[in-house]
């Protein structure tokens, strides 16, 4: 069976080690968000698909939850004592390896997705990942600050401001003009079925369908497509997603999240929709199953990717 699968970061990251562990066998594509990317002393920075590569490739930092096992900040460091900024983006030694491989590869003019499968060749995450566009798009957040409307990088504001800046607005700089690839057009239309991971419905999973390619692909292709909510109760169960969805006048739940997505069959992009148990969500079109929906681990997060292949079946 071919699976494709929407992903963010850290969401993303282990809802697929669960896909790869429910079906060892299958041919698994992710689609992962960059409009995370950015570049930051002149390296180019993805920090979606490097967390989704770095957790299937077992060299994850799980307690920290982005980033390298065994990391150094030596580099950080010395930028600090040089007065570099920006100084609020943890950048490891061994981390920044990676960066320096990308940004060469890209400035030597190879795409994302050549330069993305080069890096993967190292880590063998058991699954394809391809970055959903190869054109730069870069998601910016407007907020007010210092007294004045702006417009600062996602990063800027997850990292440096942890979300706490309310935002006004999400604006995707570049995605209007930018193109999926063929290989993720590709994988959309010979799937079995699409997954949406639970990732941020927002800035991963939304920037994604902000490609009018990809969501005309998901609306009318063949495959049924079922999402797994990033909110239990009225709460992401990690992260900051509570604090973007208001911004899009979304409410925080699995039903708000649900009905923002839409039903396939009215050009939304859902067949099926698992939630958490204690949870209820009534959404016209599509197919809703309660099952436990934390990943604590790759066997729990296996049940819960099974229960989703069940519904699209
Ligand atoms: P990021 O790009 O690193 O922020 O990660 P993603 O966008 O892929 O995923 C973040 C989302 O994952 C958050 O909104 C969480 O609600 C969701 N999430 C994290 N852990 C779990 C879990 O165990 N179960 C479910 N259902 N969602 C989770
Ligand atoms: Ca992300």
């Amino acid at each position: 069976m071919r699976i494709a699968v929407l992903a963010g970061g850290i969401g993303g990251a282990r809802f697929l080690r669960g896909v790869r562990a429910a079906r060892p066998d299958d041919t698994v594509t992710a689609i992962v968000n960059t409009g995370d990317d950015v570049t930051l002393h002149g390296l180019r920075i993805c920090p979606d698909l490097d967390s989704v590569m770095y957790t299937l490739g077992e060299a994850h930092d799980a307690e920290r939850g982005w980033g390298r096992t065994d990391e150094t900040w030596r580099i950080k460091d010395e930028l600090a004592a040089y007065g570099a900024e920006p100084s609020w983006f943890g950048l490891g030694d061994l981390d920044i390896a990676t960066h320096l491989v990308r940004t060469r590869m890209l400035d030597a003019g190879y795409s994302l997705t050549d330069v993305t499968a080069a890096l993967c060749e190292r880590w063998q995450p058991g699954v394809t990942l391809l970055p959903m566009t190869d054109d730069r798009c870069e998601t910016h957040v407007v907020v007010e600050l210092d007294g004045a409307r702006r417009a600062i990088h996602f990063q800027e504001w997850w990292v440096r401001y942890r979300a706490a800046l309310p935002a006004q607005a999400f604006v995707q700089v570049g995605l209007d003009d930018a193109t999926a690839t063929t290989a993720v057009l590709d994988a959309v239309t010979t799937a079995d079925v699409v997954l949406v991971a639970p990732s941020n419905p927002v800035v991963s999973i939304g920037t994604i369908l902000g490609l009018d390619d990809i969501r005309d692909a998901l609306v009318t292709g063949p495959a049924p497509v079922v999402g797994v909510s990033p909110i239990i109760g009225d709460a992401p169960v990690r992260g900051m997603a509570d604090s973007c969805l208001p911004a899009i006048g979304v409410e925080v739940s699995a039903e708000g999240v649900a009905r923002h997505y839409g039903a396939r069959r009215d050009g939304g992009l859902l067949d099926g929709w698992l939630i958490a148990e204690d949870d209820r969500a009534d959404v016209p079109g599509v197919e809703v199953r309660a099952v436990p929906l934390l990943m604590t681990d790759d066997d729990a997060t296996a049940d819960m990717v099974r229960a989703a292949l069940e519904l699209a079946r």
